[in-house]
Protein backbone atom coordinates (compact mmCIF):
# COMPACT_ATOMS: atom_id res chain seq x y z
CA UNK A 1 0.00 0.00 0.00
CA UNK A 2 1.48 3.34 -1.28
CA UNK A 3 -1.07 5.30 1.01
CA UNK A 4 0.61 8.47 2.96
CA UNK A 5 -1.05 11.61 4.08
CA UNK A 6 -1.21 14.84 2.99
CA UNK A 7 1.79 16.55 4.12
CA UNK A 8 0.95 20.25 6.11
CA UNK A 9 3.50 22.67 6.48
CA UNK A 10 2.41 26.18 7.82
CA UNK A 11 4.47 29.68 6.87
CA UNK A 12 3.81 32.95 9.02
CA UNK A 13 5.45 35.83 6.85
CA UNK A 14 6.64 39.01 8.02
CA UNK A 15 4.49 42.06 9.26
CA UNK A 16 4.04 44.30 6.26
CA UNK A 17 4.50 48.07 5.98
CA UNK A 18 0.85 49.26 6.68
CA UNK A 19 0.80 46.26 10.10
CA UNK A 20 3.60 47.96 11.14
CA UNK A 21 1.98 51.58 10.90
CA UNK A 22 -1.23 50.26 12.57
CA UNK A 23 0.80 49.02 15.88
CA UNK A 24 -0.16 45.19 15.00
CA UNK A 25 1.05 42.69 17.44
CA UNK A 26 2.43 39.03 16.24
CA UNK A 27 -0.01 36.41 17.58
CA UNK A 28 1.97 33.13 16.17
CA UNK A 29 4.56 31.13 17.67
CA UNK A 30 6.24 27.88 16.70
CA UNK A 31 8.30 26.20 18.53
CA UNK A 32 11.04 24.11 15.72
CA UNK A 33 10.78 21.15 18.43
CA UNK A 34 7.64 20.26 18.59
CA UNK A 35 6.27 22.05 15.26
CA UNK A 36 4.17 23.51 17.25
CA UNK A 37 2.33 26.75 16.02
CA UNK A 38 0.21 28.64 18.52
CA UNK A 39 -2.24 31.14 18.25
CA UNK A 40 -2.37 33.66 20.70
CA UNK A 41 -5.14 35.82 22.19
CA UNK A 42 -4.22 39.40 20.76
CA UNK A 43 -4.18 42.15 22.99
CA UNK A 44 -6.25 45.40 22.78
CA UNK A 45 -3.99 47.76 21.17
CA UNK A 46 -4.73 46.37 17.14
CA UNK A 47 -8.16 47.29 15.63
CA UNK A 48 -8.20 44.52 13.17
CA UNK A 49 -8.64 42.27 15.67
CA UNK A 50 -10.90 44.05 17.65
CA UNK A 51 -14.30 43.21 16.02
CA UNK A 52 -13.53 39.46 16.24
CA UNK A 53 -12.87 40.06 20.01
CA UNK A 54 -16.04 41.76 20.35
CA UNK A 55 -18.14 39.02 18.92
CA UNK A 56 -16.92 36.18 20.49
CA UNK A 57 -14.89 34.24 22.93
CA UNK A 58 -11.31 34.31 21.69
CA UNK A 59 -8.72 31.74 23.19
CA UNK A 60 -4.96 30.41 22.61
CA UNK A 61 -4.75 27.37 20.06
CA UNK A 62 -2.49 25.40 19.13
CA UNK A 63 -1.82 22.88 16.31
CA UNK A 64 0.87 20.73 15.30
CA UNK A 65 2.00 20.27 11.62
CA UNK A 66 4.55 18.40 9.59
CA UNK A 67 6.74 21.57 9.82
CA UNK A 68 6.39 24.63 10.89
CA UNK A 69 7.97 27.54 8.84
CA UNK A 70 9.06 30.60 11.11
CA UNK A 71 9.33 33.66 8.14
CA UNK A 72 8.32 36.74 10.42
CA UNK A 73 11.52 37.54 11.32
CA UNK A 74 15.23 37.65 9.91
CA UNK A 75 17.15 38.47 12.71
CA UNK A 76 15.73 35.35 14.50
CA UNK A 77 18.22 32.27 14.18
CA UNK A 78 14.82 30.01 12.98
CA UNK A 79 14.02 32.03 10.31
CA UNK A 80 12.89 30.12 7.45
CA UNK A 81 14.08 31.31 3.93
CA UNK A 82 13.05 30.72 0.22
CA UNK A 83 15.37 28.22 0.13
CA UNK A 84 15.20 26.66 3.60
CA UNK A 85 11.29 25.98 2.25
CA UNK A 86 12.48 24.02 -1.20
CA UNK A 87 15.03 22.00 0.77
CA UNK A 88 12.34 21.05 3.25
CA UNK A 89 9.64 20.50 0.43
CA UNK A 90 10.30 21.03 -2.85
CA UNK A 91 13.53 18.92 -3.27
CA UNK A 92 11.86 15.95 -1.66
CA UNK A 93 8.84 16.13 -3.93
CA UNK A 94 11.03 16.70 -7.14
CA UNK A 95 12.95 13.12 -5.68
CA UNK A 96 9.38 11.39 -6.21
CA UNK A 97 8.84 12.79 -9.84
CA UNK A 98 11.96 11.01 -11.01
CA UNK A 99 10.81 8.23 -8.75
CA UNK A 100 7.80 8.28 -11.44
CA UNK A 101 5.43 9.81 -8.83
CA UNK A 102 2.72 12.82 -9.22
CA UNK A 103 3.14 15.34 -7.01
CA UNK A 104 1.21 18.61 -6.13
CA UNK A 105 1.76 21.07 -3.96
CA UNK A 106 -0.73 23.85 -3.43
CA UNK A 107 -0.97 27.29 -1.20
CA UNK A 108 -4.12 27.91 0.54
CA UNK A 109 -4.14 31.31 2.76
CA UNK A 110 -6.46 34.63 3.08
CA UNK A 111 -5.37 37.09 0.26
CA UNK A 112 -1.70 38.73 1.85
CA UNK A 113 -0.57 36.02 3.62
CA UNK A 114 2.16 34.75 1.20
CA UNK A 115 1.00 32.22 -1.14
CA UNK A 116 2.67 33.62 -4.26
CA UNK A 117 5.20 34.75 -1.98
CA UNK A 118 6.00 31.41 -1.26
CA UNK A 119 5.62 29.63 -4.87
CA UNK A 120 6.59 32.20 -7.03
CA UNK A 121 8.64 34.42 -5.11
CA UNK A 122 10.08 37.73 -6.62
CA UNK A 123 12.95 38.15 -8.92
CA UNK A 124 15.71 38.48 -5.56
CA UNK A 125 14.10 35.88 -3.91
CA UNK A 126 12.42 33.08 -6.01
CA UNK A 127 10.01 30.44 -4.66
CA UNK A 128 8.87 26.99 -4.84
CA UNK A 129 8.02 26.95 -8.75
CA UNK A 130 11.29 28.45 -9.85
CA UNK A 131 13.03 26.74 -7.68
CA UNK A 132 11.66 23.85 -8.97
CA UNK A 133 12.21 24.34 -12.54
CA UNK A 134 15.78 24.84 -11.91
CA UNK A 135 16.44 21.89 -9.81
CA UNK A 136 14.96 19.92 -12.90
CA UNK A 137 16.73 21.15 -15.34
CA UNK A 138 20.19 20.47 -12.77
CA UNK A 139 18.81 17.27 -12.62
CA UNK A 140 18.54 16.37 -16.37
CA UNK A 141 21.86 17.66 -17.29
CA UNK A 142 23.89 16.13 -14.61
CA UNK A 143 21.58 12.55 -15.91
CA UNK A 144 22.34 13.14 -19.33
CA UNK A 145 26.14 12.50 -19.16
CA UNK A 146 26.23 10.03 -16.23
CA UNK A 147 22.93 8.12 -18.20
CA UNK A 148 22.97 8.64 -21.57
CA UNK A 149 20.40 5.54 -22.45
CA UNK A 150 17.40 7.98 -20.50
CA UNK A 151 16.51 10.48 -22.38
CA UNK A 152 14.34 13.37 -20.80
CA UNK A 153 11.22 15.15 -21.94
CA UNK A 154 9.48 18.40 -20.15
CA UNK A 155 6.38 20.00 -21.18
CA UNK A 156 5.11 22.82 -19.05
CA UNK A 157 0.77 24.59 -18.87
CA UNK A 158 0.06 27.02 -17.01
CA UNK A 159 -3.44 27.68 -16.30
CA UNK A 160 -5.92 29.73 -14.04
CA UNK A 161 -9.61 29.18 -12.74
CA UNK A 162 -11.50 32.52 -12.41
CA UNK A 163 -15.20 32.45 -12.10
CA UNK A 164 -15.69 28.94 -12.64
CA UNK A 165 -14.28 29.15 -15.52
CA UNK A 166 -10.51 28.05 -16.79
CA UNK A 167 -8.23 30.40 -18.80
CA UNK A 168 -5.41 29.56 -20.39
CA UNK A 169 -2.48 32.00 -19.26
CA UNK A 170 0.25 30.85 -21.90
CA UNK A 171 -1.88 32.25 -24.55
CA UNK A 172 -2.06 35.82 -24.10
CA UNK A 173 -5.34 37.84 -23.71
CA UNK A 174 -6.19 39.62 -26.66
CA UNK A 175 -6.85 43.15 -25.84
CA UNK A 176 -10.71 44.28 -26.61
CA UNK A 177 -12.15 40.45 -26.78
CA UNK A 178 -13.91 38.05 -24.10
CA UNK A 179 -11.71 35.86 -23.17
CA UNK A 180 -11.06 32.59 -24.28
CA UNK A 181 -12.22 29.75 -21.73
CA UNK A 182 -11.22 26.43 -22.02
CA UNK A 183 -13.80 23.24 -21.16
CA UNK A 184 -12.68 20.20 -18.92
CA UNK A 185 -13.13 16.62 -20.10
CA UNK A 186 -12.38 13.09 -18.18
CA UNK A 187 -10.40 10.52 -19.94
CA UNK A 188 -11.46 7.12 -18.28
CA UNK A 189 -7.09 6.53 -17.64
CA UNK A 190 -5.76 10.58 -16.74
CA UNK A 191 -9.42 11.43 -15.09
CA UNK A 192 -10.04 15.03 -15.43
CA UNK A 193 -8.13 17.66 -17.69
CA UNK A 194 -8.35 20.28 -19.79
CA UNK A 195 -9.36 20.30 -23.23
CA UNK A 196 -7.28 22.01 -25.93
CA UNK A 197 -4.68 23.90 -22.91
CA UNK A 198 -1.04 24.69 -24.16
CA UNK A 199 1.35 22.19 -23.42
CA UNK A 200 4.78 23.44 -24.14
CA UNK A 201 7.55 21.49 -24.77
CA UNK A 202 10.72 22.59 -22.94
CA UNK A 203 13.90 21.79 -22.91
CA UNK A 204 15.68 24.13 -20.50
CA UNK A 205 15.11 26.58 -17.09
CA UNK A 206 15.34 29.93 -19.21
CA UNK A 207 12.60 28.21 -21.81
CA UNK A 208 10.58 27.26 -18.84
CA UNK A 209 11.01 30.36 -16.73
CA UNK A 210 10.14 32.67 -19.67
CA UNK A 211 6.82 30.58 -19.91
CA UNK A 212 6.02 31.11 -16.04
CA UNK A 213 6.84 34.94 -16.52
CA UNK A 214 4.22 35.33 -19.16
CA UNK A 215 1.48 33.42 -17.74
CA UNK A 216 2.25 35.33 -14.60
CA UNK A 217 2.42 38.68 -16.63
CA UNK A 218 -1.02 37.16 -17.91
CA UNK A 219 -2.72 36.98 -15.07
CA UNK A 220 -1.45 39.94 -13.55
CA UNK A 221 -2.79 41.88 -16.90
CA UNK A 222 -6.38 40.88 -15.92
CA UNK A 223 -6.26 41.58 -12.48
CA UNK A 224 -5.47 45.96 -13.29
CA UNK A 225 -8.34 45.64 -15.44
CA UNK A 226 -10.55 43.18 -13.03
CA UNK A 227 -10.49 44.04 -9.14
CA UNK A 228 -7.88 42.29 -8.49
CA UNK A 229 -8.37 38.73 -10.23
CA UNK A 230 -5.38 37.25 -8.48
CA UNK A 231 -6.61 37.37 -5.52
CA UNK A 232 -10.01 35.33 -6.86
CA UNK A 233 -8.29 33.44 -9.08
CA UNK A 234 -6.54 29.68 -8.60
CA UNK A 235 -3.53 29.29 -10.54
CA UNK A 236 -2.16 26.04 -11.56
CA UNK A 237 1.31 25.28 -13.03
CA UNK A 238 1.86 22.09 -14.13
CA UNK A 239 5.13 20.45 -15.06
CA UNK A 240 5.21 17.12 -17.05
CA UNK A 241 8.51 15.09 -17.11
CA UNK A 242 8.46 11.94 -19.04
CA UNK A 243 11.59 9.77 -18.60
CA UNK A 244 12.53 7.15 -21.82
CA UNK A 245 14.95 4.12 -20.82
CA UNK A 246 16.47 2.49 -23.25
CA UNK A 247 18.05 -0.95 -22.15
CA UNK A 248 20.82 -1.70 -24.67
CA UNK A 249 21.05 -5.13 -23.67
CA UNK A 250 17.09 -6.28 -23.64
CA UNK A 251 15.96 -3.81 -25.99
CA UNK A 252 13.81 -3.09 -23.37
CA UNK A 253 11.68 0.21 -23.43
CA UNK A 254 10.89 1.67 -19.85
CA UNK A 255 8.66 5.49 -19.64
CA UNK A 256 7.94 7.22 -16.65
CA UNK A 257 5.69 9.48 -16.40
CA UNK A 258 5.06 12.19 -13.30
CA UNK A 259 3.55 15.40 -12.93
CA UNK A 260 4.09 17.55 -10.84
CA UNK A 261 1.54 20.51 -10.02
CA UNK A 262 2.22 23.31 -8.46
CA UNK A 263 -0.87 25.45 -7.15
CA UNK A 264 -1.41 28.89 -5.79
CA UNK A 265 -5.10 28.97 -4.63
CA UNK A 266 -7.52 32.11 -4.48
CA UNK A 267 -7.44 34.46 -1.14
CA UNK A 268 -9.22 31.95 1.89
CA UNK A 269 -11.38 34.94 3.21
CA UNK A 270 -14.96 34.79 3.06
CA UNK A 271 -16.38 37.19 0.60
CA UNK A 272 -17.57 40.10 2.66
CA UNK A 273 -21.11 40.94 2.59
CA UNK A 274 -20.74 44.82 1.94
CA UNK A 275 -18.50 44.17 -0.58
CA UNK A 276 -20.77 41.67 -2.69
CA UNK A 277 -22.99 43.23 -5.09
CA UNK A 278 -23.31 43.12 -8.77
CA UNK A 279 -20.96 41.57 -10.43
CA UNK A 280 -18.78 40.91 -7.94
CA UNK A 281 -21.20 38.89 -6.05
CA UNK A 282 -21.28 36.37 -8.81
CA UNK A 283 -17.29 36.69 -8.76
CA UNK A 284 -17.42 36.27 -5.40
CA UNK A 285 -19.77 33.48 -4.53
CA UNK A 286 -18.43 31.33 -7.83
CA UNK A 287 -14.63 31.64 -5.90
CA UNK A 288 -16.83 30.62 -2.69
CA UNK A 289 -17.70 27.85 -4.52
CA UNK A 290 -14.47 26.39 -5.83
CA UNK A 291 -13.40 27.30 -2.20
CA UNK A 292 -16.27 26.17 -0.29
CA UNK A 293 -15.95 22.91 -2.73
CA UNK A 294 -12.67 22.37 -1.57
CA UNK A 295 -13.32 22.78 1.90
CA UNK A 296 -15.77 20.03 1.44
CA UNK A 297 -13.27 17.33 -0.37
CA UNK A 298 -11.44 17.73 2.39
CA UNK A 299 -13.42 17.01 5.23
CA UNK A 300 -14.71 14.06 3.22
CA UNK A 301 -11.59 13.12 2.12
CA UNK A 302 -10.67 13.76 5.86
CA UNK A 303 -13.74 11.70 7.85
CA UNK A 304 -12.35 8.75 9.38
CA UNK A 305 -15.60 6.87 7.64
CA UNK A 306 -14.49 7.32 3.83
CA UNK A 307 -11.08 5.10 4.54
CA UNK A 308 -13.05 2.10 5.77
CA UNK A 309 -15.47 2.12 2.76
CA UNK A 310 -13.04 1.81 -0.73
CA UNK A 311 -14.69 1.77 -3.73
CA UNK A 312 -14.53 -2.31 -4.83
CA UNK A 313 -16.43 -3.76 -7.20
CA UNK A 314 -19.33 -2.33 -5.58
CA UNK A 315 -19.69 0.71 -7.76
CA UNK A 316 -21.48 3.80 -6.93
CA UNK A 317 -21.77 3.15 -3.45
CA UNK A 318 -18.94 5.44 -1.97
CA UNK A 319 -18.12 7.16 -5.57
CA UNK A 320 -20.18 9.97 -5.28
CA UNK A 321 -19.81 10.77 -1.58
CA UNK A 322 -16.43 13.14 -2.46
CA UNK A 323 -18.00 15.94 -3.95
CA UNK A 324 -15.08 16.66 -6.63
CA UNK A 325 -17.52 17.48 -9.34
CA UNK A 326 -19.06 20.41 -7.75
CA UNK A 327 -16.66 23.32 -9.01
CA UNK A 328 -13.99 23.15 -11.72
CA UNK A 329 -11.12 23.65 -9.27
CA UNK A 330 -11.64 19.74 -7.21
CA UNK A 331 -12.94 18.49 -10.43
CA UNK A 332 -9.21 19.11 -12.15
CA UNK A 333 -7.41 18.44 -8.84
CA UNK A 334 -9.37 15.66 -7.73
CA UNK A 335 -6.27 13.04 -8.57
CA UNK A 336 -3.85 15.40 -6.27
CA UNK A 337 -6.55 15.62 -3.53
CA UNK A 338 -7.66 12.02 -2.82
CA UNK A 339 -6.22 9.94 -5.49
CA UNK A 340 -2.83 9.11 -7.51
CA UNK A 341 -0.44 11.69 -5.81
CA UNK A 342 2.20 13.01 -3.02
CA UNK A 343 0.17 15.96 -1.46
CA UNK A 344 1.31 19.05 0.21
CA UNK A 345 -0.41 21.47 1.10
CA UNK A 346 1.44 24.93 2.84
CA UNK A 347 -1.24 27.09 4.67
CA UNK A 348 0.14 30.95 4.71
CA UNK A 349 -0.29 32.90 7.67
CA UNK A 350 -0.66 36.06 8.41
CA UNK A 351 1.15 37.75 11.66
CA UNK A 352 -1.82 39.20 13.11
CA UNK A 353 -5.49 38.11 12.16
CA UNK A 354 -6.90 36.24 14.79
CA UNK A 355 -10.06 35.36 13.22
CA UNK A 356 -8.34 33.70 9.37
CA UNK A 357 -5.70 32.29 11.14
CA UNK A 358 -7.63 30.17 12.91
CA UNK A 359 -10.09 29.43 10.06
CA UNK A 360 -6.63 28.95 8.27
CA UNK A 361 -5.31 26.63 10.84
CA UNK A 362 -8.46 24.75 11.09
CA UNK A 363 -8.55 23.93 7.36
CA UNK A 364 -5.01 22.97 7.65
CA UNK A 365 -5.55 20.74 10.32
CA UNK A 366 -7.97 18.56 8.91
CA UNK A 367 -6.11 18.42 5.69
CA UNK A 368 -3.57 16.16 7.67
CA UNK A 369 -6.08 13.10 7.85
CA UNK A 370 -6.54 12.97 4.32
CA UNK A 371 -4.42 9.96 2.70
CA UNK A 372 -3.89 9.43 -1.21
CA UNK A 373 -2.36 6.74 -2.74
CA UNK A 374 0.50 7.36 -5.01
CA UNK A 375 2.07 5.07 -7.82
CA UNK A 376 4.59 4.89 -9.97
CA UNK A 377 3.40 5.71 -13.39
CA UNK A 378 5.64 3.06 -15.94
CA UNK A 379 5.11 1.69 -18.76
CA UNK A 380 7.08 -0.98 -20.52
CA UNK A 381 7.91 -1.86 -24.02
CA UNK A 382 9.38 -4.65 -25.13
P1 LIG B 1 -0.94 36.22 -1.31
O1 LIG B 1 -0.45 35.65 -2.60
O2 LIG B 1 -1.28 35.17 -0.30
O3 LIG B 1 -2.08 37.18 -1.51
P2 LIG B 1 1.61 37.56 -1.27
O4 LIG B 1 2.47 36.40 -1.56
O5 LIG B 1 1.33 38.48 -2.42
O6 LIG B 1 0.22 37.08 -0.64
O7 LIG B 1 2.22 38.33 -0.04
C1 LIG B 1 1.74 39.58 0.43
C2 LIG B 1 2.91 40.50 0.70
O8 LIG B 1 3.73 39.97 1.73
C3 LIG B 1 3.82 40.69 -0.49
O9 LIG B 1 4.28 42.02 -0.48
C4 LIG B 1 4.96 39.73 -0.22
O10 LIG B 1 6.15 40.14 -0.85
C5 LIG B 1 5.06 39.79 1.28
N1 LIG B 1 5.52 38.49 1.83
C6 LIG B 1 4.80 37.36 1.88
N2 LIG B 1 5.49 36.36 2.47
C7 LIG B 1 6.68 36.87 2.81
C8 LIG B 1 7.85 36.35 3.46
N3 LIG B 1 7.90 35.07 3.87
N4 LIG B 1 8.90 37.16 3.64
C9 LIG B 1 8.85 38.43 3.21
N5 LIG B 1 7.79 39.00 2.60
C10 LIG B 1 6.72 38.24 2.39
MG1 LIG C 1 -1.24 35.95 -4.50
Amino acid sequence: DNGANVRVVVRVRAFLPREIKRGAECLISMDPRTQRTTLHVPNDTDPANARSKSRKVIEEKSFTFDNSFWSHDRDDPQYATQEDVYNSLGEEFLDHNFEGYHTCIFAYGQTGSGKSYTMMGTPDQPGLIPRTCEDLFQRIEAAQSETPNISYHVRASYFEVYNEHVRDLLVPAVPNQPPYYLKIRESPTEGPYVKDLTEVPVRSLNEILRYMQAGDANRTVASTKMNDTSSRSHAVFTIMLKQIHHDMETDETTERSSRIRLVDLAGSERAKATEATGTRLREGSNINKSLTTLGRVIAALADPKHHHHRPSGNRGLRRDVVPYRDSILTWLLKDSLGGNSKTAMIACIAPSDYEETLSTLRYADQAKRIRTRAVVNQEDHV
